[in-house]
């Protein structure tokens, strides 16, 4: 049975006080739900959003991470720095790491494999622009983001990888992709991720999509049978809005 995961994506939104009060909120309001809700606020709030969160059931990621152990790499924050403050679930591969700050495939293999090394849960996100959508390529270009920067893993290293795919073109844009796109393409991952190592693995990933999900299309994505949830941008930062969509699931 595969985990259903609402993940809010918290971007560089939300100072401290603000941080403090939509986790105040949120856990107010969360309703009873067997999914499992993740937010994940800016790097200097993750420390707080765990002290605020301590008796609540609601997780807390961080939104990117260095493969390096430690070292010279200036602004950059490690694995065991999270680890420290308990976060042990990374989102690695967003499309806007891609777009604006150069992160390859290559690069997020690295970073994939020292979260599965560290044994944190990495949220991984890929997705196809939209030219590429229309020119009918974008089985071709998540076949490959998926291949490049997860397939040497050991299929044992996928109990720790929940899968967010998103495509560009519907982030933040207000443009979703249908249910029917959503469904064809997780099955597709599914069917990928069964080719390259076997069915109890892509059976047991979860596949949530991301892509402008709002309280109003969030159930019926969620109803198709390879959706496991979703990852949420802009709808997480309103707590009536997140809660809606949880309700959804
Ligand atoms: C995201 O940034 O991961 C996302 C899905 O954003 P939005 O929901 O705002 O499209």
């Amino acid at each position: 049975m595969r985990t259903k995961i609402v993940a809010g994506n918290w971007k560089m939104n939300n100072n401290l006080e603000e941080t403090e009060a939509l986790l105040a909120e949120l856990s107010a309001k969360l309703p009873d739900t067997k999914a499992q809700v993740i937010v994940a606020p800016t790097f200097v709030n993750l420390a707080a959003a765990k002290r605020s969160l301590q008796s609540s059931t609601i997780q807390v990621a961080a939104q990117n991470m260095h493969f390096a152990e430690s070292g010279a790499y200036t602004g950059e924050i490690s694995a065991d720095m999270l680890l420290n403050i308990e976060v042990d679930t990374v989102i690695l591969g967003h499309s806007e790491r891609r777009a604006y700050f150069g992160e390859t495939d290559e690069l997020l293999a690295k970073k994939v494999k020292t979260a599965v090394e560290k044994g944190m849960k990495t949220i991984f996100c890929f997705g196809e622009e939209l030219e590429d959508r229309k020119a009918d390529n974008h089985f071709a270009v998540v076949e490959s983001q998926l291949k490049n920067a997860l397939f040497d893993l050991d299929a044992d290293a996928w109990k720790n990888i929940i899968l967010a795919y998103e495509p560009v073109w519907a982030i933040g844009t207000g443009e979703t992709a249908s249910p029917e796109q959503a469904q064809e393409m997780h099955a597709f991952i599914r069917k990928t991720i069964a080719e390259a190592y076997d069915a109890s693995v892509a059976d047991e990933v979860s596949i949530l999509y991301g892509g402008s999900v709002k309280p109003g299309n969030a159930s019926e994505i969620f109803s198709k049978p390879d959706v496991d949830g979703g990852l949420i941008g802009g709808a997480s930062l309103k707590s009536d809005d997140f809660v809606a969509i949880i309700e959804a699931i």
